[in-house]
Parts: structure tokens; C-alpha cells; sequence
């Protein structure tokens, strides 16, 4: 995690506002594996939406993931979001993230963040 936010902190036009507490959680999906670790960071950034995703993708690889199976373990996943305002509809990148209503940590992480800086 301190390796991604240091990361995503420094691409280019991206600083990072603010940083969530870290929340363990239980794994989603059908595969057994241990507790997740979640963290939520709000960024500024100049960077368009395809393009943080595929930085999001290179800093997955730097921290060894591989994808096997969906849905199974993974040393480091990088999911956006949200976008500001924006709504965005690709085959590879849906943004709001259509998980966001299924998961209590990711709506308690947005009202922490949002709480101190908007
Ligand atoms: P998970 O759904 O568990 O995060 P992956 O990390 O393997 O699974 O993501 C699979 C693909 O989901 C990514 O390669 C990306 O193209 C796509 N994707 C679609 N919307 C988003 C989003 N908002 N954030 C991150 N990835 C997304
Ligand atoms: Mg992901």
C-alpha cells in the first residue's frame, strides 16, 4: 500500500489529497483466501480516465500480480472508483465502479475522504 500511494502520488499531473484509514475486510467472491486490506486515496489529477487505469495496471505488475483466475487472490488491486463527476462507459473501464453500491468499505472510505476535503 505505501508503495502504491507513493507511486500513484508521483505520475505525472497526479498529486495525492488525502489518504483513508486502512480497513480489514472479509474476501469477495467464491475463492478461500485470507482478509484484504482496503484503503481509499483521493487524487488530483490531470491525467484522463484510460490513462490512470493503465498506470493503475503497471503498478499492479510492479508488485508481482498475476491474473489467473478472477475473483482470486491478488498481492495488490487498484480499482478507481469514482472520477469527480464523471461517468465513463468502455468494455475495460466503467467508472462510478460498478461495485460501489455493494461495498460498505468503499462508501465509508469516500465519506472519510470527503469529509475533510470537500
Ligand atoms: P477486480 O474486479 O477484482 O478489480 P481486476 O482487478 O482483475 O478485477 O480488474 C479487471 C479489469 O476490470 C481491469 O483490467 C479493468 O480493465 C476493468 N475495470 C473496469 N472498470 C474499472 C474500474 N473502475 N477500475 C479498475 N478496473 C476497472
Ligand atoms: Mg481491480
Amino acid at each position: 500500500m505505501a508503495y502504491a500511494r507513493a507511486r500513484l502520488g508521483a505520475l505525472p499531473g497526479t498529486r495525492l489529497v488525502a489518504a483513508s484509514r486502512v480497513e480489514e475486510t472479509a474476501p469477495l467472491g467464491p475463492v478461500a483466501q485470507p482478509p484484504y486490506l482496503n484503503q481509499m486515496v483521493l487524487l488530483e489529477t490531470t491525467l484522463a480516465p484510460a490513462a490512470l487505469l493503465a498506470h493503475c495496471r503497471r503498478i499492479e505488475t510492479e508488485r508481482g500480480r498475476e491474473r489467473r483466475e478472477r475473483w482470486g487472490p491478488r498481492t495488490l488491486d487498484l480499482d478507481i472508483v469514482r472520477y469527480g463527476d464523471k461517468t465513463v462507459r468502455e468494455p475495460d473501464l466503467t467508472i462510478p465502479h460498478p461495485e460501489l453500491p455493494n461495498r460498505d468499505f468503499w462508501q465509508r472510505e469516500i465519506a472519510e475522504l470527503e469529509g475533510e476535503h470537500v
